[in-house]
């Protein structure tokens, strides 16, 4: 578990913005380059990592089953350095501009540090909640020529959260950190690729999915597997309710792995709940159901190349993702580890059926 800890946490302090995922490939590689037996970078920047089935797994054609977790997060790109020294930005994937005013965020390669600059309550009109075209981010350059020495247009930035444990608690060890989607994801998928499986596994750690599932569309083009599952960090939205509140929740925090059955991307394989229920119950792991319609996933573009795919999503809930910083229990965590692990020991032919 601290391991598994100390991966989310270089995962999660590492940035990589739609488009600019290079640190957290660089990261990854690294990490799991001795576990697998080839990994290659595409055009796009997915890197995708092959490991052979194991011995026990008989001769080929073997079940090939691609894993697909996105190493961007969302962030910000510089549009403009304005004369008074301020950045002018633009979102890079779905950011909430109320989440932003007095956020700190690092800017460009150098992480040159900024804050998110807004009208102050003092000045604005009260209701008016300030959109993106009303913020700026402050470097503290004096002007235009000064800022331009730490920032041009085309340079990302990202918020400067910090990972941090915030309650050391076996039943209930949960931490703190941005990009949590999809870094749980690729925290997980990195903790799978430990063991070897009776499948020809793929693994992409894929790009640009913030902005529309594209480094996944390419990835898939190229493996073109039997199966897939997508690991997400996914909405968990248990704020306390009013009372005749009856509204079903995304997910809850600590109720395990949640299981994606439809989306706005993907309407999951049958054979591939019934893989990921059965897998469950055998392993006696608890899971639930992510509630319909909300988001969407890079296995809604695996799903669809070449003549199909059987996909599905399983995600840990995250508490505010897309927002300055996230809230995961670890053993959410470490529970989808083993039901993906086991899930990859169970997967035949049998459940790509429909
Ligand atoms: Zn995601």
């Amino acid at each position: 578990m601290a391991e598994l800890r100390e991966l989310l946490e270089r995962l999660s302090n590492a940035h990589g913005p739609s488009g600019r995922e290079r640190a957290v490939r660089n990261l990854i590689r690294a990490e799991i380059e001795p576990l697998v037996d080839r990994v290659e970078v595409d055009a796009m920047g997915n890197l995708i990592a092959f490991k052979a089935a194991d011995a026990a797994a008989g001769a080929a054609p073997r079940l090939k089953v691609m894993l697909a977790a996105h190493m961007d997060e969302v962030g910000f790109m510089i549009t403009e350095v304005g004369k008074s020294g301020l950045l002018s930005f633009q979102a890079v994937g779905g950011v909430d501009a109320r989440t932003l005013p007095g956020k700190r965020v690092l800017v460009g390669d150098d992480q040159t540090p900024g804050v998110i600059g807004a009208p102050v309550p003092h000045l604005s009109d009260g209701d008016r909640v300030p959109g993106i075209e009303d913020l700026a981010i402050d470097i503290g350059a004096i002007d235009d020529k000064a800022a331009g020495g730490k920032a041009k247009a085309g340079d990302y930035a990202t918020f400067a959260t910090r990972f941090a444990v915030l309650h050391d608690d076996p039943a209930w060890p949960t931490v703190r950190g941005k990009a949590f989607d999809d870094r749980a994801g690729c925290a997980v998928a990195m903790a799978v690729l430990a063991e070897r499986y009776p499948v020809d596994l793929y693994v992409a750690f894929t790009v640009q999915e913030e902005v529309g599932l594209r480094g996944a569309r390419v990835a898939a083009y190229r493996v073109n597997p039997d199966a897939a599952i997508a690991l997400e960090g996914t909405i968990c939205d248990d704020l306390p309710q009013q009372p005749d509140e009856d509204v079903t929740r995304v997910t809850r925090m600590g109720h395990g792995p949640a299981i994606t059955l439809m989306d706005r991307s993907l309407l999951s394989h049958p054979g591939m709940v019934r893989l990921l229920q059965e897998t469950a119950a055998a392993e006696k792991i608890a899971v639930q159901y992510k509630a319909p319609g909300l988001g969407g996933t890079d296995s809604g573009a695996i799903h669809q190349v070449h003549a199909g795919v059987p996909s599905i999503t399983v995600a840990t809930p995250c508490r505010y993702i897309h927002s300055p910083a996230a809230i995961l229990n670890l053993n959410d965590l470490a529970a989808t580890v083993a039901l993906v692990s086991a899930a990859l020991r169970r997967i035949d032919r049998g459940y790509l059926t429909r």
